[in-house]
């Protein structure tokens, strides 16, 4: 204690021998947070240092008869009002106007007659009374200005001022109308007749009805009456009298509501809310409490609502809320508390003032699920041609304490994105991982023909049809880069169907349904090549020896003859034609609902066709499942 007594004494001495005071920050009304309420700033002029306890008096003179009056007296619990004193050389303000005129020094220069309008009292010195208020806690309210000088006076702009003398309540609340509350002066004096467009602030209009307000029309002597705005005529006020018109009267309604609304834009009715963060991790089955405190009046009716994901939940109209993480889908959610007040100073709100909303992202998880990925798939090459087979082994492991039961997982050749289009190359059926299982497997993948030379990836994803249940659906896939080369000239023949492997498919004969057989054959000259898709319903060996080194994999039967006696038909579209300039020739085999057809395996072979020698080359064959 003794050393800081030592420090403070040195201080106050330093203090007294510069003649000046470091300025005295006090919140003298402590309502909450800043956070959540109107932070007002009162500064004084024209008081010495001898001279705190006088400001301090004004100031509490003023409070006490602010929150008398309304809407004030209702709100008085949304305001927080800091004091920031520095000490002036003299007392009052200047009087330029006088004779003699008197000038005294003062912090912020407080002068009467400013702007040539006598009773205009206001500061000089503005920058240092912003850098002053800035030392409050908050000020993002309104600065108010005490001037210490008996000779009536006030007025707003930047800052509310008055003078201090017998009327001071009422002429800082009505310049705190002005700057608070937006409010023109209702008086009309001294000029004659407006023709200026309609005025910005709510309690002067140009129509001698009073539309703007037309809301209160009826209510405390709203109607309109001519003369506001200091305007004889061509201007109408709401009321006939009002604090922004004369001295000791009430704020009208008009006046009143947009106090209240400004209020409110800046106030912060929801304190306390709990949980503190807006984040929230749910586990299934545990239920979240969420809670908030908040100072809207009783007597203002407020609302209270919850909704879960926008919408209003029935039954829960109280400050806490009970969400239950197993009557939710998993996955992301919100939970909003909302809070409506109801006072009778507002009757109009497009803007939502009277309306405050705190809102909780929650994420709903299940800990007993099964999590599935693949945390490694290694192949066995990076350099790849077409054709080739690329042998990929994948591991995919559960990681979650539930079992996972029955999953697929497929493989695709691609690009940086997985897209319905990419080639699906293979697929794997897993019964069941359980917790904490993996299984391995080597799998070899046929590359398409159809391939070209650049970068691939060979993706891995699991349950894409999401038939298991994970705490995180992002992680089921895994990529391995490939290379693609030119391989050698083959006649090659492939599927090119979404989500249809290259050399195997199958059609359900009762549905019926369309394949794209493709040829690609890159070193077929185009221009003297044809290309013919055969097929056969009784296996690829020995098959059918057509020429020198020119065997198709099909032994032909009735399905050789029904395909050849319907080239380019509805059903075998394309199937004889002529190859593009990258040596591809596209069919397309559309299968309609048949029952005079068998189920069981039937291939897809080509062969290319030249003007000189007929039957050039054969390609490989394909598989066709005929289903039931
Ligand atoms: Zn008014």
């Amino acid at each position: 204690m003794k050393p800081l007594t030592i420090l403070g004494a040195a201080a106050l001495c330093l203090a007294a021998s510069l003649q000046a005071q470091a300025p005295v920050v006090t919140t003298v009304l402590d309502n909450g947070t800043t956070a959540s309420r109107y932070d007002m700033v009162i500064l004084g002029d024209g008081y010495t240092a001898a001279q705190q306890a006088l400001f301090d008096q004004h100031v509490n003179t003023f409070l006490t008869g602010l929150f008398q009056k309304l809407p004030y007296s209702i709100f008085a619990s949304y305001y927080n009002v800091h004091t920031v004193f520095r000490a002036s050389q003299q007392s009052g303000a200047d009087r330029p106007d006088e004779n003699p005129p008197i000038f005294v020094n003062t912090a912020y220069e407080a002068t009467y007659n400013y702007g040539g309008t006598d009773r205009c009292l206001y500061i000089q010195n503005t920058s240092l009374a912003l850098a002053d208020a800035a030392l409050a806690p908050a000020n993002e309210g309104r600065v108010l200005v005490m001037v210490n000088d008996t000779r009536y006076g006030g007025c707003a702009s930047t800052f509310a001022v008055s003078y201090t003398g017998s009327s001071m309540v009422e002429v800082q609340t009505h310049e705190l109308g002005h700057s608070l509350g937006a409010l023109a002066d209702e008086y009309d004096y001294p000029y004659g007749t407006y023709t200026g467009s309609e005025p910005t602030q709510v309690n002067a209009t140009t129509s001698p009805s009073g539309q703007k307000w037309s809301i209160w029309w009826g209510t405390d002597g709203i109607s309109a009456f001519e003369g506001a705005r200091y305007y004889q005529y061509g201007l109408y006020r709401p009321r006939n009298n009002c604090l922004m018109r004369a001295l000791g009267q009430p704020l009208c309604r008009v006046c009143q509501e947009n106090i209240t609304k400004v209020t409110n834009s800046v106030a912060d009715v929801i304190t306390s809310p709990s949980p503190a963060a807006t984040s929230v991790q749910v586990a299934r089955p545990n239920l979240q409490p969420f809670s908030f405190s908040h100072f809207v009046p009783a007597g203002n009716g407020p609302v209270i609502e919850w909704l879960v994901d926008g919408v209003v939940q029935t039954g829960a109209g109280t400050t806490t809320f009970t969400l239950d993480s197993t009557a939710v889908a998993l996955g992301a959610h919100s939970v909003t508390a909302r809070i409506t007040d109801h006072s009778d100073r507002v009757r109009s709100d497009p803007s939502q003032v009277m309306v405050e909303e705190h809102t909780w992202q929650v994420a709903v998880s299940d800990p007993t699920l099964a999590q599935l990925r693949v945390p490694t798939m290694p192949g066995n090459a990076v350099w790849i041609t077409p054709g080739d087979t690329l042998t990929v082994t994948p591991t995919i492991q559960n990681d979650g304490p539930g079992a996972s039961g029955p999953f697929e997982v497929e493989f695709f050749l691609g690009g940086l994105v997985w897209t319905p289009q990419d080639t699906l190359l293979g697929k794997i059926s897993v019964g069941n991982l359980n917790a904490g299982q993996s299984v391995t497997q080597v799998l070899p993948l046929q590359l398409p023909y159809s391939m070209l030379n650049q970068l691939y990836l060979v993706r891995a994803i699991v349950d894409r049809a999401d038939v298991v249940a994970e705490s995180d659906e992002n992680d089921n896939q895994r990529t391995v880069g490939v290379f693609g080369q030119a391989g050698p000239c083959v006649t090659g023949l492939e599927f090119q169907d979404a989500f249809t492997t290259p050399f195997a498919a199958g059609l359900s004969l009762a549905a019926g349904g369309v394949l794209h057989p493709t040829v690609v054959a890159r070193c077929a000259n185009p221009a003297a090549t044809l290309y013919l898709i055969a097929w056969g319903g009784s296996g690829t060996s020995p098959g059918f020896v057509l020429g020198p080194g020119v065997t198709l994999p099909l032994n032909p039967d009735s399905y050789t003859q029904v395909a050849f006696d319907g080239l380019n038909n509805a059903v075998f579209g394309g199937f004889l034609g002529v190859l593009d300039a990258n040596g591809v020739g596209h069919a397309t085999f559309t299968l309609p609902p048949s029952t005079a057809l068998v189920s069981g395996t039937t291939h897809f072979a080509p062969l290319l066709l030249g003007a000189t020698t007929l039957f050039q080359d054969a390609g490989n064959a394909i598989e066709l499942q005929l289903v039931q």
